[in-house]
């Protein structure tokens, strides 16, 4: 039965209510509420239904059949709710707006809460260490404004990038935006690809947002920048039904202020997930994410992203780390207290948008009441951060929330004793309704002087006052009771006080609930007030964590501070690689780097497996930490503050755009040639390995070249092409470095030590003994080898390259020379002769 095809004046009133909430909400699976259960109805319940392994049932409503149903239990539906929004699903809340009991006829129903992708702002359903955004993406012809935002945190940022795609994929990836919000004429190619190749959701939306927020809007000059911002509320605000009174800045991004990676590099290096299995263990953030708070994770990975290029910026960082360190007591005191900081940055966001229960207070007031601690510590280390401690807040937390709160927020069981006058008394008449009663009869007995008077109930009058008939005189008009009932001996009277207590203790139970449900409101509205300032302490808190996680990380991987220099040198003694080291079984080798002033290309040779590409990255590593503001793991480092890093390192074919490992390869290459400066960092490993032999060598040395003439990058160049070690002596700023390896009774042991000079031999057989084939194998590959060599030395040449670009020629002679000591001459004809001779000469001429 389809939705679209019902008559919907024969349906029940609640499903023509239904009808009317799905017509505004088309793109949404509804979840329904009634009773205990968020129902779906018609196409909506058979997509749930089959992504949800749910049974399909039906529900009467006015209709000759019976309407598709499915449904999930209330308590259980965020599961549910993270389920299809995990598949691309967005779903819609539908619940009561008003109390059934104070209305007559159908309760107002309509959505609360829109679930998408980008759109999620419950901490529950996000993964703490990593933020998630949304994203409006704008075009003005060729640049593109990004108004980027975290909705669990109300972190906002305008960025505007060149309209490539690759940027446009970088920034995606480097903010873990989820969902783009587009116009509805935005180019097709690019959502598609988005949508895909990365799994973004998109949503088009053409129109703004107007009149609203105006205190950050009209904060913002730039009319563009502005336009992003209004396009991505207008959807958030009326289409989400976020409320982002939250937000009240907004961050402008500058791209040039940070170091430049492209998406390649950041994978090479294994920054935030391993190459192979995509996973956060062994990769960098892994080994630096000493953080305590989910907050502090996620600002380091912004930091580790976001390499900074202001020396005076970085060089605070160091500092901080250096004044930590020196000061380790009050380190660990640090420690300590950052522990005990919930997500307060997604505490404030749920304190606004989402569902915000009791048990999220109780962590609120254990991180705020951990602030002033944090504050001392950091005015004892002379760290000028601005620490709000929130004591109001702080005080009402604690003498209002239990301290066994449950997160649901209309079962009671919210608020401590001695908060509320109203709420205790409403306790103590459901704890001690008999007390009540024994208090109250003492009490009138006192009052009116009737001696002998009783409290009594009854279903039928409920509670009642008996007097005796002697002393039923006694009962004044001034007391006005009213008399209900006389029975042979006694009279019973009910009182408006004693009424209104029976009410009391009759409904204290739902009274309880509703009147902690308000107070708990009432305590959300309080804690709002403040809820951008607690933003800005969450933001300081999540800095100092990354910080002391830093500094914890100096420590326990020995590193050091590293000098900043401004004259394009590279000075590392005993650099390591952070994760090798720690990962790897055996001892760590460390070894320098150094490039002095008119240096600035290391050619590196070296077996296969001896350490090279290790050894490149472990130079980019260390300046990228070094530009984060960490300490870098040498023994001493000196580096120059890089604006850009390009790395084409190992074999990747690139499966999604269906390119080969050679194509991909020199697209790499040909973006870091383009787009390098004299203060980049290249690293090309075995750059040309995806082709043939003559061209790999030839394109090699033409790319060595070219970097060396007109970029002067400090580029580190790995290569098994011995042949163009040589370059050395052309180019001054060129300097050959090999990795050794000892070659004992035909095996080779890896020292893994870089040792000046150039290596001319490439071990591939050793490597390929070491990785076990058979020997009859290798002793071919030994002789085919040898008679290589033998050739090579005969023709004695002096440029090595020339040398063996005359391998191919000497193939060809011998095969000339074999066809002609093959001839039969003596049994050809003349005309025969003069055709082979013709023939041979042809194939000479060729070559
Ligand atoms: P190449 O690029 O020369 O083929 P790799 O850099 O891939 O070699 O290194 C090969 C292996 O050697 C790596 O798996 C790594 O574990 C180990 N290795 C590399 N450098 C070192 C070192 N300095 N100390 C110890 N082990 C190393
Ligand atoms: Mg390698």
């Amino acid at each position: 039965m389809k939705r679209s095809e019902v008559n919907r004046n024969n349906l029940s009133p609640m499903m023509q209510q239904y009808m009317e909430i799905k017509d505004e909400y088309e793109n949404e699976l509804i979840l329904y509420r009634l009773g205990d259960f968020y129902e779906l109805f018609f196409e909506d319940a058979l997509i749930a239904s089959r992504e949800l392994e749910l049974t399909l049932t039906g529900r009467v409503a006015g209709l000759e059949e019976r309407v598709p149903m499915c449904g999930v239990p209330h308590h259980a539906v965020k599961t549910y709710i993270e389920k299809l929004v995990n598949k691309g699903y967005r779903v819609a809340i539908v619940e009561q707006l008003e109390d059934p009991k104070l209305t007559k006829g159908m309760v107002k129903r309509g959505v609360v809460e829109v679930y998408s992708k980008g759109t999620i702002a419950d901490a529950d359903l996000l993964n703490s260490k990593e933020s998630s955004c949304i994203s409006s993406l704008m075009l003005y012809d060729d640049i593109l404004i990004m108004t980027i935002l975290d909705i669990s945190t109300g972190n906002l940022a305008s960025l505007t990038i060149p309209n490539v795609i690759d940027k446009l994929i970088n920034e995606l990836m480097n903010y873990n935006i989820k969902e783009v919000v587009v116009k509805n004429d935005f180019d097709k190619k690019i959502t598609n690809l988005l949508k895909t190749y990365y799994g973004i959701e998109i949503t088009y939306n053409d129109l703004y947002l107007d009149n609203k927020y105006t205190k950050l809007l009209d904060s913002i000059t730039d009319v563009r920048l502005k336009l992003g911002v209004e396009h991505l509320f207008y959807y958030l605000d009326y289409k989400v039904l976020k409320d982002l009174s939250y937000i009240d800045k907004i961050e402008y991004i500058n791209r040039t202020d940070y170091l430049e990676m492209d998406i390649h590099t950041v994978r090479n290096l294994e920054l935030v997930e391993t190459l192979r299995l995509k996973e956060r263990t062994y990769s960098l953030i892994w080994l630096l994410d000493k953080c305590k708070t989910a907050m502090g994770s996620r600002k380091l990975k912004t930091w580790l992203l976001n390499p900074l290029k202001n020396k005076e910026e970085i060089i605070k960082r160091y500092d901080k780390i250096e004044k930590l360190n020196n000061e380790f007591i009050l380190k660990d005191e640090l420690k300590k207290a950052l522990y005990e900081v919930y997500d307060l940055e997604r505490l404030s966001g749920k304190t606004i948008n989402g569902a915000l229960n009791p048990r999220d207070l109780l962590q609120l007031k254990k991180s705020l009441g951990i602030l002033p601690e944090i504050k001392d510590i950091c005015e004892k280390l002379n760290f000028n951060y601005e620490i709000k401690t929130f004591d109001d807040i702080y005080e009402k937390l604690s003498k209002a929330i239990s301290e066994d709160a449950p997160i649901t927020l209309k079962e009671g069981g919210i608020i401590k004793d001695g908060y509320s006058q109203e709420l205790d008394e409403i306790k103590n008449i459901r704890s001690g309704g008999k007390d009540f009663v024994a208090r109250f009869e003492a009490d009138i007995k006192a009052k009116t002087g009737i001696k002998n008077l009783k409290v009594g109930y009854n279903k039928v009058f409920g509670y009642y006052i008996e007097v005796s008939k002697g002393q039923k005189d006694l009962v004044k008009e001034e007391f006005k009771w009213e008399r209900r009932q006389t029975l042979a001996n006694c009279e019973r009277y009910i009182s408006p006080e004693l009424k209104e207590k029976e009410a009391l203790i009759l409904n204290a139970e739902e009274k309880i609930n509703n009147l902690e449900y308000e107070l708990f409101l009432e305590i959300k509205e309080f804690i709002k007030k403040e809820i951008l300032e607690i933003k800005k302490t969450a933001e300081i808190i999540s800095e100092i964590d990354c910080l002391v996680a830093l500094a914890v990380c100096s420590e326990e991987y020995n590193l050091v501070r590293p000098n900043l220099n401004e004259d394009h040198i590279v000075e590392i003694i005993e650099g390591r690689h952070p994760v090798v080291e720690i990962v790897n079984k055996k001892e760590y080798v460390p070894n320098d780097c150094i490039l002095s002033k008119g240096i600035d290309t290391l050619l590196i040779t070296g077996p296969n497996m001896s350490g090279k590409s290790t050894y490149m990255r472990q130079l980019a590593i260390m300046s990228i930490m070094a530009q984060m503001g960490s300490f870098v793991p040498a023994k001493k480092a000196n580096l120059p503050i890089f604006d850009k890093i390009f790395t084409r390192i190992g074999a990747s074919d690139d499966l999604v755009s269906g390119e080969s490992t050679f194509m991909v390869e020199m697209k790499e290459a040909q973006n870091a040639i383009i787009n390098a400066t004299n203060n980049s960092l290249i690293l090309f490993d075995e750059l040309g390995r995806g082709t043939a032999t003559y061209d790999g060598i030839s394109l090699a040395q033409g790319i060595l070249e070219y970097i060396s003439n007109n970029i002067h990058a400090i580029t580190l160049f790995s290569t098994h092409y011995h042949e163009l070690t040589h370059l050395e002596k052309k180019y001054s700023n060129i300097k050959n470095v090999h990795v050794s390896a000892i070659e004992e009774n035909n095996t080779i042991t890896f020292l893994h030590k870089v040792k000046n000079g150039a290596i001319d031999k490439s071990y591939g057989i050793h490597v390929a003994k070491l990785a076990g084939m058979p020997d009859e194998l290798l002793q071919r590959a030994n002789e085919i080898l040898n008679s290589y060599e033998a050739n090579k030395n005969k023709h004695n040449k002096t440029n090595e390259v020339q040398l063996s670009l005359n391998f191919m020629e000497d193939k060809k002679e011998e095969e000339i020379k074999e066809k002609i000591t093959k001839l039969d001459v003596l049994n050809m004809s003349p005309i025969e002769a003069l055709n082979t001779l013709y023939e041979l000469k042809k194939e000479c001429e060729k070559k």
